[in-house]
């Protein structure tokens, strides 16, 4: 297998977690569960899900505070091989999200940005990303730091958006992108218009040359300038936590597209990978080996 290379740029968060009876209202207090305190944030879990996908070489590029929380998440990046050298500390805590889970799985969230937040690129990080083969970002981290992301990758190499959470993105940035992953809601966004995946899809890339649209449980849509689109079916598993799905497919397709393979095929391993994430808990912790991908494919 070649090694190929992918520096994410993006956010890292602890979780903090309580399953409660319903979400509160504004003023009340309720009991729930007990606290789960996991490793999250969107860059993070990508990072992760290149790495444990193997056959790339994987940098973290983000910040954190230099508080409990940093050490639980570098330890969750270093236990699944990622090089955190590029991981900046900063005065300020680290990002943070505050989650409640109702019984039917709904998800109420408020995110502290904290260290997220005064991420900016160091000479290190524009090094790194030089020599990257993929460069992946999200939007939890300043827009600033997505463009000099972009223009620090060499010629040839792939730029990447996760563009999650949805926003508007300025002609800059789109301009400067080669793909873009996005779930139907965040193409809907993005593309200002409603219809079925092919026609986000066929507005999408009059704005960036190559778009993924992830559908759930039906898998995902490679549309590519020039190409026909392709249709990649869903896996059927038994899903019991959705969360980082996305996540896994981002840092999957990213590898996959380090080692050499074509976009179709990339996503064709990264839906396998994060629907066995589905079938487990967690965001980083749910992150199939590449053992069990290649097992599953
Ligand atoms: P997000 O988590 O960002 O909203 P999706 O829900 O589209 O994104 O999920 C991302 C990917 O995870 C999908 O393209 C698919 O490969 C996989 N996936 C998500 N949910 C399921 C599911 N219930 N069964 C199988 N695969 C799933």
């Amino acid at each position: 297998m070649t090694q190929g290379s992918v520096v994410v740029v993006g956010s890292a968060n602890v979780d903090l977690v309580v399953e409660v009876p319903r979400h509160p209202k504004g003023g009340e207090t309720i009991l729930g569960g007990d606290l789960r305190r996991t490793p999250g944030g969107k860059g993070a879990n990508q990072a992760v899900a290149a790495a444990r996908a193997g056959g790339a070489d994987t940098t973290f590029a983000g910040a954190l505070g230099t508080d409990e929380s940093a050490g639980l998440l570098l330890a969750s990046l270093e236990r699944a091989g990622v090089r955190t050298d590029q991981v900046s500390r900063v005065d300020a805590p680290t990002g943070t999200a505050l989650i409640t889970v109702s019984p039917d799985g709904e998800n109420a969230i408020v995110v502290a940005p904290g260290a997220n937040a005064r991420l900016e690129l160091t000479p290190g990080h524009v090094q790194r990303i030089a020599h990257a083969d993929v460069v992946l970002a999200q939007l939890e981290i300043p827009l600033d730091v997505v463009r000099a992301a972009a223009a620090a990758r060499r010629p040839g190499a792939v730029m990447a958006l996760n563009a999650a959470p949805s926003r508007d993105l300025p002609a800059d940035v789109w301009n400067a992108l080669d793909l873009l992953i996005v779930n139907e809601y965040e193409a809907a966004d993005l593309a200002q218009t409603r219809g079925g995946p092919g026609e986000l899809a066929a507005v999408l890339l009059e704005r960036v040359p190559a778009v993924v649209i992830t559908l759930g449980a039906e898998g995902s849509l490679v549309a590519e300038r020039g190409r026909e689109p392709v249709r990649v079916p869903g896996i059927r598993v038994e899903a019991v936590d959705t969360t980082g799905a996305g996540d896994t497919f981002c840092g999957v397709l990213a590898a996959a597209l380090a080692r050499g393979q074509a976009l179709p095929e990339a996503a064709r391993r990264a839906g396998v990978a994060a629907a066995l994430a589905v079938t487990r808990p967690g965001a980083q912790d749910a992150v199939p080996a590449a053992a069990e991908v290649e097992e599953a494919s």
